[in-house]
């Protein structure tokens, strides 16, 4: 029988903590250099997902231009919704990590890198610069997810555009290439798949490694991130639910109790894809709504739209800039909202997804991405929360489309 990997995860954090009690629990009882090899499969790990992350971003935006299906007036009231949404999220993680300053006064006992991370102060001249690449494949060599989102759009919009122009035309042609974008995605997302299965390993590692050399001080500081991250999503619920109040004709407690099976499903799979039949059955079967609005939200929104996802980038970015005391400015936040939005659309709707994209935002304000090593030990638990608000996004986005009249 194959154990989920939210247990493989929690029975990973209980031989580590064991192991790094045997180990001295903050007086290493052997050389410390010896210890530090157990970080190993964690630094490889981070290293195939930064690796993994453009390619995912750059074929998820083609993905979604050329494949989704925006019905005229409802289309961009969608779009306009999903935006919203995202943006509000972001800002509210935001907002909760600047007024908490979880990582303020923490040691996640993780060497700063000795380099000096490469930030330049942010001039709007040089940003606008930095958008157009010197080649078409710098931006994936670079892991520069600014321009590479500019190759990434201006090829979706042509696509688009060609695809409509033959379809009008009863040509075919676009479907090749459709095809082969759908095929690559899957296979980045299944390559993902593989390295997701080794984060159990990567979280033995670096948990008995910090508790052996630093004992349990670092995780302290985690403790007040899961709270802040557990507050900015409660927040961004009520801003669902007010939302629901007043653009919506279902009651907001009508919602929650017929969107239970799904929100219960999310947390459990930690997949908002996985999630989407039964997503859209309690839209429909449960709280009411017309099947046209049910499948937008859940169909596109569901693939694209992760508002949990959005905030949880944005926060992390907060929270480590804090635990190193590189303090980051108004302009580097915007930047922060800006990739976060990138990266959750990016995001794919499966288990650990956000920590993929997430070394894009850590990357495009100079942040080192080792620490995203020490969030993966309490990822398991904060992807199924961000999961249930992911859902949750798509579902209020649903019954706004559906508007204040009801069917019957
Ligand atoms: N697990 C999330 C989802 O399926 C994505 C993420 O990792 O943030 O929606």
């Amino acid at each position: 029988m194959k154990l989920p990997l939210y247990i493989q995860i929690v029975i990973a954090l209980i031989i580590a903590a064991i192991v790094g009690i045997l180990l001295g629990a903050g007086h290493p009882i052997i050389d410390k250099g010896i210890i530090e090899h157990l970080v190993l499969p964690c630094t490889l790990i981070i290293k195939a997902l930064r690796t993994l992350a453009t390619p995912l971003i750059f074929l998820a935006i083609l993905h979604t231009f050329i494949s989704a299906d925006l019905p005229g007036k409802s289309g961009s009231k969608l779009v306009f919704l999903l935006m919203s949404n995202t943006v509000v999220a972001i800002i509210i993680g935001l907002f909760v990590s600047n007024i908490l300053h979880p990582g303020s006064g923490g040691k996640l006992g993780i060497a700063t890198p000795t380099e000096k991370p490469n930030v330049k102060p942010l001039d709007p001249w040089s940003l606008v610069s930095d958008v157009i690449p010197d080649s078409i494949v710098k931006p994936l060599v670079d892991n520069n997810v600014i321009s590479l989102i500019f190759v990434a759009l201006a090829f979706g919009i042509v696509l688009r555009a060609i695809k409509t122009e033959q379809m009008a035309k009863s040509q075919t042609e676009y479907q090749t290439i459709e095809r082969i974008i759908s095929l690559l995605f899957d296979a980045v997302i299944r390559i993902l798949h593989w390295v997701i299965k080794l984060v159990p390993l990567a979280v033995f590692g670096i948990v008995s490694k910090t508790i052996a050399l630093q004992g349990f001080e670092p995780f302290q500081s985690l403790g007040a991130f899961v709270l802040a991250v557990l507050l900015a999503l409660t927040l961004q619920t009520i801003y669902y639910l007010i939302r629901l109040r007043f653009g919506t004709w279902v009651s907001p407690r009508k919602f929650i109790i017929g969107a239970r099976d799904a929100l219960v499903s999310a947390f459990c799979t930690a997949s908002s894809t996985a999630t989407m039949p039964i997503t859209f059955d309690c839209l429909v079967n449960k709280i009411g709504l017309r099947e046209s609005s049910a499948s937008l939200g859940v169909l596109v929104g569901g693939n694209f739209n992760h508002d949990g996802t959005a905030l949880y980038e944005a926060m992390s970015a907060l929270f480590i800039s804090q635990v190193i005391g590189q303090h980051l400015t108004l302009a580097q936040q915007l930047m922060v909202v800006l990739t976060s939005i990138v990266a959750s659309v990016g995001a794919a709707g499966i288990p650990e997804a956000g920590l993929v994209t997430m070394t894009l935002v850590l990357t495009s304000v100079g942040l080192p991405t080792e620490y995203v090593a020490i969030l993966i030990t309490i990822d398991w638990f904060l992807d199924r929360c961000r999961t249930t608000i992911n859902v949750l996004g798509d579902m209020t986005v649903s019954a706004l489309i559906d508007g204040k009249k009801a069917t019957i």
